[in-house]
């Protein structure tokens, strides 16, 4: 294990068991739908990745890029869109992927500004999830796991761009960060 990680929260395997099981239900929701999926760059790479796999009908693979943090570790609240994707969703149905649902800012801005470009349907999928962090409230139709309110890293969660390659997910030292 990586010396800067206190616990491993969750193991590759459990992992892998849970995305296809996601994928799965996608597949049977949005049979017929060609839905867009939509990851947020960067955290939910891996995610997206391994979540496309696991999804058996055909679909549109899409990626943008918010930033809301910097190199800290809790939300500024301010949420811009630095890359935006490149398919027009006029009247399609689209699936947003995030790594980590905190506060929810991001992903409650995301919508709104989604809805406004004409989507048949938006639905959100979260690889992780800290309700009790929640300040904006957000729908959430796939969501993988409850993860405490500890600062997580690993398959594609960072500190500082830090620990995205990990194959699992682990609390980070407060040492690290200056704790
Ligand atoms: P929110 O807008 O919901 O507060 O923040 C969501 C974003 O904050 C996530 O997409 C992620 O980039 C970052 N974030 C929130 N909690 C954590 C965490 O525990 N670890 C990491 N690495 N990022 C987090
Ligand atoms: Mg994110
Ligand atoms: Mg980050």
């Amino acid at each position: 294990m990586n010396q800067d990680i206190e616990r491993v929260l969750l193991s590759e395997e459990e992992i892998a068991a849970k995305v296809k099981e996601i994928g799965a239900k996608i597949s049977e929701d949005y049979a017929g739908r060609d839905p867009i999926i939509i990851s947020v760059l960067k955290g939910s790479f891996m995610f997206m990745a391994d979540l496309v796999r696991a999804i058996t009908i055909p679909c549109t693979v899409d990626f943008m890029s918010v930033s809301s943090y910097g190199s800290g570790t809790s939300s500024s609240g301010e949420v811009k869109i630095v890359k935006d994707f490149d398919n027009s969703i006029e009247n399609r149905h689209v699936i947003i992927v995030e790594d980590i649902l905190d506060s929810g800012r991001t992903l409650s801005y995301l919508m709104k500004t989604l809805k406004a470009r004409g989507a048949a349907s938006i639905a959100l999928c979260t690889f992780l999830d800290k309700p009790e962090r929640r300040v904006v409230p957000v729908e959430v139709a796939y969501s993988g796991f409850r993860v405490p309110d500890s600062f997580i890293v690993g398959y594609g969660l960072d500190y500082d761009q830090q620990y995205r390659n990990l194959p699992y997910v682990g609390v980070l030292k407060p040492s690290v960060y200056g704790e």
